[in-house]
């Protein structure tokens, strides 16, 4: 990761960048912003220009042993620590040693990605993960060797909010006395729940969203030109992470086709219904099936929302919207609404005519919505 690959936030790129020229490097940063943003690629980028041996006036040459290196994650002084599951001491090398390629593989990947994107990747859905005690070891570990180059040491956080208190005790000697020539840098998307006592040990770099069209030219170069780019921009509310998201599933489309059905049900539009089926009974039979699906799978999680658990979103966007139903409709009514596009589903199984089975199922959630 280059500052290049990173578009726009040239202030802050320059701030960066004038500050090493300077010597006056802060040896705790704490880069901040919210998920999705450009946060941890920024950190990254003064990451690769502090470490290359061929520095140009506006970022690191990309080519050097080292900036290759980093562009790998795999020199040899830069330490990653992010959260994953927990081990005990005995476990840990194991542990460690099956998540860090995987995490290699989500920042070269998803460099912009999000926590769940991670959660995904990791295979750990379901695990609470966190940056362990046996983690807070491995970073004093890091800290007292030798840079095995003789250049900067540095030890990068993701996510340090996910350390648990007795961790980030651990850490606060090392951020106070750090050895010469090691940095720590800690990229944070919610640091009001960092302790007072570590954000006071750093300084504060913080990372704001991309512009839309930032976004929107980076999606462009990348070949993800989303059917509407621009809607797709707004939404995303300068998160390149959630724009690449919502731009490789198509999912604002199907997003945004369901939240037109259920207003139409909530208004009682019946004009805009009976056009719905008529439309949902010419997409062919692949595409019936793919939006009642669609339907099912987000009332479920809404469900599972409202219910007071934490269900398996496949994104931030879907999550923001998950949240929204289930706080709209509550519980009660979305768990009649999820058997009713269930039942829809089974009648369309057993090919029953589909313009019908569509009306009849807006009909019914009417009577759900309004009841
Ligand atoms: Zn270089």
């Amino acid at each position: 990761m280059q500052f290049s690959d990173i578009p726009g936030l040239d202030e802050l790129k320059k701030q960066l960048i004038s500050a090493h020229k300077r010597g006056k490097v802060a040896h705790a940063q704490l880069f901040a912003g919210r998920q999705g943003t450009a946060v941890l690629p920024m950190a990254l980028g003064y990451v690769s220009y502090i470490m290359c041996e061929n520095k140009q006036d506006e970022d690191s040459c990309g080519t050097c042993p080292n900036c290759v290196r980093i562009k790998k994650l795999i020199h040899p002084d830069i330490h990653l620590h992010f959260p994953k599951i927990s081990a005990s001491e005995s476990k840990y090398e194991k542990v460690l040693s099956e998540a860090l390629p995987r995490f290699r593989e989500f920042v070269v990947e998803t460099p912009f990605g999000d926590l769940e994107t991670w959660t995904r990747k990791y295979g750990q859905e379901n695990k609470n993960l966190l940056i362990s005690r046996e983690d807070s070891r491995q970073m004093l570990k890091n800290v007292s060797m030798r840079s095995v180059e003789g250049g900067y040491k540095i030890l990068l956080i993701w996510v340090p909010e996910l350390m648990n208190p007795s961790s980030a005790n651990a850490i606060l000697k090392i951020l106070e006395e750090p050895p010469e020539k090691t940095l720590y840098l800690l990229v944070s998307y919610n640091y009001d729940n960092l302790l007072a006592t570590i954000t006071s040990r750093t300084q504060l770099v913080n990372v704001p969203p991309n512009s839309m069209e930032e976004v929107k030219k980076y999606l462009e170069e990348k070949g993800l030109e989303p059917a509407n780019g621009e809607q797709t921009a707004k939404l995303s509310e300068g998160k390149i992470g959630l724009a690449t998201q919502i731009a490789e599933i198509g999912e604002s489309h199907e997003y945004e086709d369901f939240q037109k059905w259920m207003l139409e049900c909530w208004n009682k539009n019946l004009t805009g219904l009976v056009r719905r089926s008529e439309d949902f009974s010419k997409s062919g039979k692949a595409n019936q099936k793919t939006t009642l699906n669609f339907a099912i799978s987000l009332v479920r999680n809404a469900v599972i929302h409202a219910s007071g658990q934490k269900p398996p979103v496949q994104s931030e966007a879907e999550s923001a919207f998950i949240g929204k139903y289930s706080d709209k409709l509550g519980l009660e009514r979305l768990e009649k609404v999820y058997a009713l596009v269930n039942e829809a589903m089974i009648h369309l199984e057993r090919n029953s005519n589909p313009r019908i089975t569509h009306l009849n199922l807006s009909l019914d959630i009417i009577q759900v919505l309004n009841g």
